[in-house]
């Protein structure tokens, strides 16, 4: 057993990171947006060939923002997906739209289109499907689906990076689409989001992240510019500092190796628990780029005598970090309150919830690190095994 804990999920940093940030605390000139956080939207924009990008202060300050640039209010539908962090339905909620959901794919985990097919309705405005783990949603099908009932989308495209679909990058699309810098994503910024989509979108998108200025911080104090500026509408605080920016051009120029760095760890969990009879591992998708952003264990658990939150008990006790996601939305008390919903709601849902693990994946991982997890794993199993 390991001696040390095992956190789940750390950021991988390095020497880099901590001397961008220091050079803007140094200039002590732009510390909120200015030329990193440009900076930062043209090489993010660059990378995964997005029309335009937008940098904010989290992924579900893009989310709201996709609700308000396409109207989302009172009678209208966003249909999203039950296995998904609370964000993205909260976000349909704060401007006063109604939450649908599809249920999952039970192999992939990912909104099933033949189910979001089922529950479009001519007040559906927005479709969200949620790119799981980092694992792209099928966005042909999607995509044509929303058309055909005039739909927008809004991708929350929060674990992705780098997340492909054929040889295009997630957040190539016009649709809005949000990523997340989250302490816990793939790259990370502490806090921080980036928008993507069509320039229109996400223009009007810039305005409202601003507090609805009609010209930004940015273009008001460099020299020889005009203070002033209008409001044509009550906007957000939203917007990225300088301080996260320039840690996300470091992360995002090392994106090729902290990527990298990751394969190696989700190739050795898959060596040695894919042929496991006591659990199952995600299942990937040929023609798709998953990020692995996280490596789920489903436990078969008519196999084991004990539960899965027994089993993270022995997990946490064998000094390994772990973590559920998600507990899905129509469980959510809030949710389940206002909406009806039960267990039964989406079962494919809430089956996965009931027996799913996330064991640690970072770029920060050593192989040994993932041989002490691999071990821990296979122990609980022959220990608990029926
Ligand atoms: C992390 C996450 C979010 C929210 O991201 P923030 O940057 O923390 O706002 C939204 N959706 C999903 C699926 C996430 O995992």
């Amino acid at each position: 057993m390991r001696s040390e804990f095992l956190s789940f999920s750390p950021p991988c940093l390095s020497e880099q990171e901590i001397t961008a940030v220091t050079e803007v605390l140094r200039e002590g000139a732009w510390l909120s947006s200015g030329p990193r956080t440009k900076l930062f939207e043209e090489n993010f924009k660059k990378t995964v060939g997005a029309p335009s990008a937008l940098a904010l202060n989290s992924a579900t300050a893009g989310l709201h923002l996709g609700m308000l640039v396409h109207g989302v209010g009172p009678g209208d539908e966003v249909l999203t997906t039950p296995l998904t962090f609370c964000a993205t339905a909260n976000v349909v909620e704060h401007v006063g739209g109604t939450v649908t959901m599809a249920d999952i794919d039970p192999e992939t985990l990912l909104i099933n289109p033949a189910e979001i097919e089922k529950k479009l309705t001519p007040k559906t405005k927005v479709i969200s499907p949620v790119h799981y783990a980092g694992h792209p949603c099928d966005m042909k099908t999607i995509n044509a689906l929303a058309e055909a009932n005039g739909s927008f989308v809004v991708e929350d495209a929060a674990h992705c990076m780098p997340s492909k679909i054929g040889g295009d990058w997630v957040g190539a699309s016009d649709n809005l689409t949000s990523f997340s810098f989250y302490a816990t994503k793939n790259m990370t910024t502490g806090e921080g989001g980036m928008l993507t989509g069509k320039t229109e979108w996400v223009d009007r998108a810039r305005v409202l992240a601003l507090h609805g200025m009609s010209r930004a911080a940015w273009n008001r104090f460099a020299k020889g510019a005009s203070w002033k500026y209008d409001v044509p509408a009550p906007g957000y605080k939203y917007n990225m500092t300088d301080i996260a920016a320039a840690m996300g051009l470091v992360q995002l120029s090392r994106l090729d190796e902290l990527f990298e760095r990751r394969m190696t760890i989700v190739e050795l969990y898959k060596k040695e628990l894919g042929a496991s009879p006591y659990l199952q591992i995600l299942k990937t998708l040929p023609g798709y780029q998953t990020s692995w952003h996280l490596f789920l264990i489903q436990l078969n658990l008519e196999t084991l005598k004990i539960t899965r939150d027994e089993f993270i008990e022995q997990l946490q006790a064998a000094n390994i970090g772990c973590s559920v996601h998600y507990k899905p939305i129509h469980l959510m008390s809030y949710y389940a309150e206002k909406y009806g919903w039960t267990p039964e709601s989406f079962p494919n849902a809430t089956r996965a919830y009931e027996r799913m693990i996330s064991i640690p994946l970072s770029s920060k991982m050593t192989p040994q690190d993932a041989a002490d997890v691999v071990e821990a794993i296979q122990t609980i199993c022959k220990k608990n095994a029926r």
